[in-house]
């Protein structure tokens, strides 16, 4: 697709390489020896290339125009050696469906070829001088440039190799975590607004191997959020785009792209090769295979979800045995109950920020950093800025964990379905310092009798909470309290259920705190 030539250049038989009855539009680029430059007349001119890399770099140019423009074949033909005045110098020819793209592509390769592929260029002027015109143009830049010039004391510097010495400036990077990063394979399953940001930073911080997953192709109404991309490139793949995009942010790094949207027959296939999995999907459908199967592979999965104006994170770790998705979640919820992007509306940098989260996640993961989110449930409200810290505990009867377990029946299946939902707090005081609301869903006759052992308790009976207007932050941790345990643990399912993902039940109710006199004292065990 990209090569270089000795010889003059046939026009007409490089155009036949591309004939295609498929192809409506052709259109091809011609570059010129001229004989004059920057006010000297010129009689010819030699071209130099370093060919291994300059081959390398066209071909990608190619592939990138392939994919940018969606055009059927592309190819470009340099000259090398002397060449007289009026040669051809360049060839470009592309055939498309049809002309646009065509005339696009053409512009695109030839405009990238002339910046990125090292050619030098030697001009003989008739008063006898002579000169490398883009060692010339660049002597300024090379004044500043460390490298060595070839072996005729001219040339453009080669193209920089990536510089990670900002990231392993840091003491718990330096070069032993670099090479860790180089060695790492993560899968980014959606490049939408998430999975921007989190190819992007792990491209440049030299993650060895970026797998990207998405069927989609572009559209306008991405580009507020997903700002890799640009307006031209509406209505083609994204995966393509963006591996195009990180392959120009650092060519060290392996791109691999799975153009298809993951479903129950590809997913274990897909995420197996790879070492860590970043859900940047929107939709609940997929964040539940993506933990289904990777709690079945063993596989770290680093989710998010993004709400209008807030947003949760959450690190699964089944090879250690941490809570997954269904853990937090018993009853999946379904799709529709919480809108995604497009139905619920969003800002921009909302899941900006929680895919830099993730790929900050993800990079102290691989880097075994201190202080990763693990058995936790992160939200984030950036409306108000508010952190709300929940923690997770791997439920008994998850039917992702009990399909791993060898056998069950070590555990009372009623208590086990109630784990992850009910806590224990005693004195009631602790759930206060542990930053939850408590919620008394008593009726008033029952607070009138026994007042709620706590002294910040807010009463809100339970018809009230469920069914009135009490204005409860989808963000909020609240702990439901009631007399047996029993009303706060319904309470706190179908909270859930509406995307409370924070709501929590006493376990055992106000007549199971211990530390209560009032109530306690006829049942407390003797001795
Ligand atoms: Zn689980």
């Amino acid at each position: 697709m990209f090569r270089f030539s000795s010889t003059p250049l046939d026009e007409s038989a490089l155009r036949a390489g591309l004939c295609d009855p498929a192809c409506g539009g052709y259109a091809a680029f011609e570059g010129w020896v001229r004989d004059h430059n920057e006010g000297l007349r010129v009689r010819r001119l030699e071209y130099e290339a370093f060919e291994p890399l300059a081959i390398k770099e066209g071909e990608r140019i190619i592939a990138e125009a392939i994919a940018r423009f969606g055009v059927e074949h592309a190819a470009c033909v340099h000259r090398i050696g002397a060449l007289e005045i009026g040669e051809r110098a360049v060839w470009v020819g592309v055939a498309a469906r049809h002309r646009d793209e065509a005339f696009r592509a053409c512009r695109y390769i030839i405009d990238e070829v002339k910046h990125r592929v090292p050619i030098w260029k030697k001009e003989h002027y008739e008063n006898g001088d002579s000169g490398w015109v883009n060692c010339e143009r660049c002597a300024e830049h090379a004044q500043h440039a460390a490298h060595a010039h070839d072996g005729h004391g001219h040339g453009r510097p080669p193209a920089p190799a990536p510089d990670y010495s900002r990231q392993m400036a840091l003491k718990e990077v330096g070069a032993a975590g670099q090479e860790k990063l180089r060695r790492a394979a993560v899968l980014v399953v959606g490049c939408g607004g998430l999975g921007v940001p989190v190819m992007t930073y792990l491209a440049a911080a030299g993650v060895g191997c970026v797998g990207l997953v998405d069927g989609d192709r572009l559209e306008a109404s991405n580009l507020h959020r997903q700002t890799l991309y640009s307006l031209a490139d509406v209505g083609r793949s994204k995966v393509e785009l963006a591996a195009a995009r990180l392959h120009a942010l650092n060519p060290a790094v392996e791109v691999r792209t799975h153009p298809v949207r993951l479903d129950a027959a590809c997913a274990a296939e897909i995420i197996q090769p790879y070492s860590l999995v970043i859900d940047c999907t929107d939709n609940f459908a997929s964040k539940f295979l993506l933990n289904d199967t990777c709690v079945r592979l063993g596989k770290p999965v680093i989710f998010s979800s993004v709400y209008q104006y807030e947003g949760q994170l959450q690190v699964v770790r089944p090879e250690r045995g941490g809570a997954c998705l269904r853990c937090v979640w018993p009853q999946a919820t379904r799709d529709g109950l919480v809108g995604n992007c497009a139905e619920a509306g969003v800002l921009g940098p909302v899941p900006g920020t929680f895919g830099s989260l993730q790929a900050l996640e993800a990079l102290k993961l691989l880097l075994d950093l201190p202080g990763q989110l693990a058995d936790e449930l992160l939200m984030l409200d950036l409306l108000t800025l508010r952190i709300t810290r929940v923690r997770t505990r791997r439920a008994a009867d998850c039917p992702d964990h009990a399909a791993r377990r060898p056998a069950a029946g070590d555990t009372d299946p009623t208590l086990a379905t109630a784990s992850a939902i009910e806590l224990t707090f005693d004195p009631l005081e602790e759930a206060l310092a542990d930053g939850f609301e408590v919620l008394d869903i008593r009726e008033p006759d029952e607070l009138a009798r026994v007042a709620t052992p706590c002294r910040a308790a807010r009463h809100l009976p339970v018809a009230q909470l469920l069914h009135g207007t009490a204005a409860l932050s989808p963000t909020g941790k609240y702990l439901l309290v009631c007399a047996s345990g029993k009303r706060s643990l319904a309470a706190a399912r179908e909270l859930r259920a509406r995307g409370y993902a924070a709501a929590f039940s006493l376990r055992g109710g106000i007549a199971a705190l211990t530390s209560d006199q009032r109530t306690r004292t006829a049942a407390r065990p003797s001795g």
